[in-house]
């Protein structure tokens, strides 16, 4: 596990530019496995499903951990994300960001929020249009109670690695063109365990990673089931 860690934050490496985050993504891995990641001096955790999370964030909140909501986010789940995460990286409609931003407690920090993107307009079904980023972006920036920080992108795990490759390049390219209106925005999630090498490459500034880090997961999970 400590090994892992330590490959993948080398492999982060950007020259001339800070490291890429690593998000640790924790869905299906139990409290104690996720305390022992903290304790290699892993901070943040991913996490797919709400109902999932809420029990471990609970368990582990004396760890001061922080805490990203990177899996669907359904309407009537909105209030119990924004009270119980950091990160919001999901947000693919207009619909949840009045819900987000009613529902974050006054005595936490701004919501951190990510436009999710749907870059191939193939497997994915979530992921708003490339050509809603701007909107979207522009209802959360002027939303209170939350801070948009950047994109998100699932690309369709397409075994050539050319043709990832590209979607990250599109994304790096939305960003760029978002960052000329909001310069606060400092984050593009894209890359995990199969291809985060690429992603990093390409200009991703956070990968979210899972079983590169903890080992294979008992069963197989869609990413954005
Ligand atoms: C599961 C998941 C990951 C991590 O996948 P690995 O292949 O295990 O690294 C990253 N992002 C999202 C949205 C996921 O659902």
């Amino acid at each position: 596990m400590h090994a892992a860690l330590a490959l993948i934050n080398n492999a982060s490496r950007r020259p001339g530019r800070p490291s890429a985050r690593l998000l640790a993504v924790s869905k299906t891995r139990d409290a104690t496995t996720i305390a022992a990641m903290a304790a290699a001096g892993q901070q943040a955790f991913g996490e797919n499903y709400v109902q999932e999370a809420l029990p471990k964030i609970d368990a582990l909140r004396s760890l001061g951990l922080e805490w990203h909501l990177i899996g669907h986010l359904q309407s009537n789940k909105a209030d119990a994300a924004a009270r119980a995460f950091d990160w919001v990286q999901t947000v693919d409609r207009a619909k949840l960001v009045p819900a987000l931003a009613r529902h974050r407690p006054l005595d936490l920090p701004p919501l951190n929020v990510l436009v999710q993107v749907n870059i191939d307009d193939e497997a994915s079904k979530h992921g708003c249009h490339p050509g809603e980023v701007e909107a979207l972006a522009a209802a959360i920036a002027g939303a209170p109670r939350l801070r948009l920080r950047g994109l998100m992108a699932i690309p369709s795990p397409d075994p050539d690695i050319t043709r990832r490759r590209s979607a990250f390049r599109a994304m790096s390219a939305l960003f760029d063109t978002l960052a000329s209106r909001y310069p606060g925005i400092d984050t593009l999630s894209m890359g995990m365990s199969e291809d985060f090498v690429e992603a990093i490459e390409e200009g991703a500034t956070l990968v979210r990673i899972g079983s590169a880090l903890f080992g294979a997961r008992p069963v197989k999970q869609e990413p954005n089931a």
